[in-house]
């Protein structure tokens, strides 16, 4: 039997920083990770450089059940403690755009920056250690593990979503979130590329790679960033941002031209070349071929811009300043970066993340339901729930 004070579950952004932590203070720890590497994710994340934190963060770019929830773990460990941290160890980076700080080299360096604070803190990191089963003993836990028994005073869940089942997600914690008598809300994929219908997607696959500004939005939030067509879909960083907000069957709403009045432009171009066809003057603000499909598409005639009388000119303006598009579905967990949902947070403490009614336990990460916005949200997240645990644990 081995005995531990602390077994974290899932050597991820969340599990390996905690840990950290809770060796800082003493705790004998041990982190057990089924995946034959640990921080998987962090090494895929931002393309390779991890984008680790945003400036910005704050509890408006979380979405969760009880949006108060993460105010106190993220003001108590904040992203400036991380960025702080990361500049402890010579990561050198750079803000990319809205705040979102990536490595200028590797997100490996990240993954190495928390084994480095895991070994500083006396830590031990086993991979490739099932979990085969928990149950709760009078002071603490036990774990059957392909690793052996341990028991350990404190148990900290995090095994992270279900998004990107390759890269290790499995639905473990919130299976002992609901052996130890916690609730589970729903889960679904989230910062995830939507797929369209047969009559929309025989005209946007052609334009696979071709990316343009935009506004995504529905009643609940807008995003003002890019989309990108994809031979699946659509996808890029205003399309995954509204997925989070999105429920199968809704519209979504595009400004195609957001940071412009396209009527007025058009009707300049009408002044002066009145002669010109509509799709020279689209051709201005929007890729070539993105013109030549659309026009057909929002059932627009291309004739020269002196046909269009009347309010007809302002007709061609809506139609691109407000496309609403009815997504078939998302790509799934299988793409998704995030999980919506998770576990409930009204039966955790905000303070110190352990279970209310189960001393011991607790939940960290994107396991619990809590759910950043695309741009390094989600990895503070990690770090702050992992921190506050970690203080506890
Ligand atoms: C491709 C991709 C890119 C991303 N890019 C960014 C980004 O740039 N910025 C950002 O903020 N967020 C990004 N995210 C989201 C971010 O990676 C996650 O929100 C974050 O990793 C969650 O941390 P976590 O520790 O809770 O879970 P994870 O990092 O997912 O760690 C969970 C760990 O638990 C282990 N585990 C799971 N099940 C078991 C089990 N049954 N037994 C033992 N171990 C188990 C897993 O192997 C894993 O190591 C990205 C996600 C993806 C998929």
């Amino acid at each position: 039997m081995l005995k531990r004070d602390v077994i974290v579950i899932g050597a991820g952004a969340a599990g390996l920083f905690c840990a950290a932590q809770a060796g800082f203070r003493g705790r004998k720890v041990e982190v057990l990770d089924h995946a034959k590497k640990v921080g998987r994710k962090i090494l895929m994340s931002g393309g390779g450089r991890c984008n680790f934190t945003n400036m910005y963060a704050s509890p408006d770019n979380f979405l969760s059940n009880n949006p108060h929830f993460c105010k106190s773990a993220l003001s108590r460990y904040t992203q400036w403690d991380f960025i702080a941290l990361v500049e402890k160890y010579g990561i050198a980076y750079h803000e990319k755009t809205l705040g979102q700080l990536f490595c200028d080299d590797s997100a490996k360096q990240i993954v190495d920056l928390l084994l480095s604070e895991c070994r500083r803190a006396d830590v031990t990191v086993t991979t490739r250690c099932e979990i085969f089963a928990v149950t709760r003993q009078a002071d603490g836990f036990l774990l059957l593990t392909s690793a052996g028994e341990y028991q350990c005073e404190s148990l900290v869940v995090a095994t992270g979503g279900l998004s990107m089942p390759k890269l290790g997600a499995t639905p473990l914690g919130y299976q002992l979130a609901e052996q130890f008598g916690l609730d589970v809300l729903p889960t679904r994929a989230a910062l995830v590329p939507f797929t369209l219908h047969e009559q929309d997607k025989t005209v946007f696959a052609d334009l696979s790679g071709i990316s343009i500004d935009a506004r995504a939005g529905n009643q609940l939030a807008s995003f003002n960033e890019n989309i990108l067509f994809t031979h699946r879909g659509i996808s890029g960083p205003a399309v995954l941002q509204i997925s989070s907000y999105w429920h199968a069957g809704e519209d979504v709403e595009f400004d195609l031209f957001p940071n412009g009045d396209l009527h007025e432009q058009l009707r300049q171009a009408q002044e002066v070349s009145p002669d010109a066809l509509l799709s020279t003057a689209l051709s201005q603000f929007f890729p070539k071929r993105f013109v030549q499909a659309s026009l057909p598409y929002f059932d627009i005639p291309n004739k020269p811009l002196k046909q269009f009388q009347g309010k007809s000119l302002q007709q061609v303006a809506e139609a691109y300043h407000h496309w609403f598009l009815k997504p078939n579905g998302t790509e799934g967990y299988r793409t998704a970066e995030v999980t919506l949902g998770g576990v409930n947070t009204d039966r955790l403490s905000s303070k110190t993340m352990q279970a209310k009614e189960v001393e011991g336990l607790f939940f960290i990460g994107e396991v619990v339901d809590v759910t950043g916005w695309l741009g390094g949200y989600n990895f503070q997240w990690a770090w702050s729930s992992g921190w506050v645990a970690g203080q506890y644990a």
